[in-house]
């Protein structure tokens, strides 16, 4: 989902769409208006359409087995994923094909207001998505219900669903905001969706649009530059462009701060649970913000760490998190958290953002220098449409496999995070057992399995089911069992993604070399300053 919300916004920010030549509508866009507007709506009912067969078929295998409850979310989890294709098909189809964009810029003259036209252009896609989450309202609800009601079975460990007094339990009690029952209708399921999965990314967006917009719209003619705009075109853009970035960047870093009013939160109340997480911050040198405890009505069981730096990092636990799983539970997803912070994932994936900025930069130079003619220039709209092709390929891929060798970094952290807190082990274990060497400790994989496990089932996801982000929790099990085992592994894999991370940063370094060869004659020149 955020995949889709990212490259929405990455296309309302192309000012260049649709494709000269493109469109199934050719001529002037004011001819078409009323069809562009016919088939962007004709898109919602189609959306909720296919989610609603979803949701059929999802509760049509609901019959009260542990076998039909996997096979719902394994089928529940397919559409959802088959919905995302389809919601970035016709994304990318109503932007680049139809002259929609221009209708709403020009026709409409919305284009003159900053972040009016993007909005504009993107409300069908905001529409189209709330009727497909009112569709599954139903078969998401029961799935979830039905996790929640028989823990001892679905998850295969029945001292949790106990009445045990727990850390977690003390600290729900002492919550300022209480769940209540009565919120789970479908306004505060769709409210909770679209803060969770839309506006997480979207404020942090429109806030770039904005700036894009009155840089874009004012910046040529403002005076209040530091130097006045030099005449030349290429030099001016990047001096834009450039200001975009910073602008950007500091949006992001702000992000979390956002995040934490977009989504229900408040501070973990004082408490054992408050002091456990302490604690480990302190052992493993964690530094933060604020501890939050984050409402969701019971539907995530989730916990993140968020933000670049530790005056606007936050840590953030879910009411879910807390309610289903035992301390020992929290703490290795606590643990997994806190691997992303301290082995610096955020951070490379910036690094990656910027590598793959360069290569699609790359790609464009590519085609002038292979097709591009002095007499003939290939048209700027279809060199964008390439490196937006360049991107996409780069984050549907690259991210992925990237994010993917990190999830398994963050796994092996949480193992080694609970290791001091393991009470009891097995004999075989290379941390605590007799024959001590080099290794993970065996309880502490275990724990962490069960965890990962536990996350699965509650969230409704089948413990096979590819993911773009995370990788099938089997997979990840198999990985750190296999670690447990095998200290050279444990060796390799810590080496393997050390020279991951240096070649991002190599391709970093090259990239931004040929960058200043490419540029700095034109921007000197265009500065007057040679
Ligand atoms: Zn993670
Ligand atoms: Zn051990």
């Amino acid at each position: 989902m955020y995949f889709v919300v990212i490259m929405a916004f990455a296309l309302v920010l192309s000012d260049r769409l649709p494709v000269a030549g493109g469109s199934i509508l050719p001529g002037a866009p004011a001819l078409h208006q009323w069809a562009a507007l016919g088939i962007v709506l004709a898109q919602i009912p189609l959306l909720a359409l296919i989610s609603g067969i979803g949701a059929v078929r999802t509760q049509y295998r609901l019959d009260g087995t542990d076998a039909g409850h996997d096979e719902a979310a394994d089928e529940l989890s397919w559409f959802q994923q088959f919905e995302m294709v389809v919601v970035s098909a016709f994304l990318l189809f109503t932007m680049v094909s139809t002259p929609w964009p221009q209708v709403v810029r020009e026709v409409w003259g919305l284009g003159r207001i900053p972040l009016v036209a993007e909005l504009v252009m993107l409300a069908p896609m905001g529409l189209g998505l709330l009727a497909a989450w009112t569709m599954q309202y139903p078969a998401e609800l029961r799935l979830r219900v039905e996790s929640l009601e028989t823990p001892g079975d679905v998850t295969g460990n029945p001292e949790a669903a106990g009445n045990r007094e727990t850390e977690a339990a003390a600290a729900l009690r002492a919550a300022r905001r209480t769940p209540d029952p009565a919120r789970t209708g479908l306004g505060a399921f769709l409210f909770d969706k679209m803060r969770h999965q839309v506006l997480l990314l979207a404020v942090p967006m429109c806030l770039i649009v904005i700036a894009k917009d009155l840089l874009t719209t004012y910046g040529e003619s403002m005076a209040a530059w530091p130097v006045p705009l030099p005449k030349d075109q290429v030099t001016r853009s990047l001096i834009i462009n450039s200001a975009l970035g910073t602008v950007s960047f500091i949006v992001l870093a702000f992000a979390p701060v956002m995040l934490r009013y977009i989504w229900a939160t408040e501070p973990l109340p004082p408490g054992p649970l408050r002091e456990r997480f302490e604690r480990i911050c302190k052992r493993i040198g964690l530094r933060y913000r604020e501890i939050l405890l984050w409402h969701t009505h019971g539907m995530a069981v989730n916990a993140a760490v968020m933000g670049f730096i530790a005056p606007l990092r936050y840590i953030m636990v879910s009411d879910a998190l807390l309610e289903t799983m035992d301390d020992e539970e929290i703490e290795a997803v606590f643990g997994h958290e806190a691997g992303h912070v301290r082995h610096w994932h955020l951070p490379f994936f910036g690094v990656f953002a910027i590598v793959s900025m360069y290569v699609a930069g790359g790609a464009m130079i590519l085609l002038t220098l292979a097709y591009g003619r002095v007499d003939r220039p290939i048209d700027p709209a279809v060199t964008q449409l390439v490196a937006l092709g360049a991107l996409l390929v780069m984050w549907l891929f690259g991210f992925s496999w990237l994010s993917r060798r990190f999830e398994r970094q963050a796994d092996l952290y949480g193992v080694r995070c609970v290791t001091p807190d393991v009470k009891e082990c097995v004999d075989r274990c290379p941390v605590h057992g007799q024959a001590r060497g080099a290794g993970i400790c065996v309880s502490a994989v275990n724990l962490f399995g069960r965890t990962l496990g536990r996350i699965a089932d509650l969230n409704g996801i089948p413990r096979d089911a590819p993911s773009w982000r995370h990788g099938s929790i089997q997979s990840r099990c198999e990985l750190l069992e296999s670690f447990a085992g095998d200290a050279e592994a444990v060796q390799r894999f810590d080496r393997y993604i050390v020279y991951v991370k240096a070649t991002m940063l190599a391709l970093t370094v090259v990239g931004t070399v040929v960058a200043i060869l490419l540029y700095y004659e034109p921007v000197m020149k265009g500065l007057g300053w040679k």
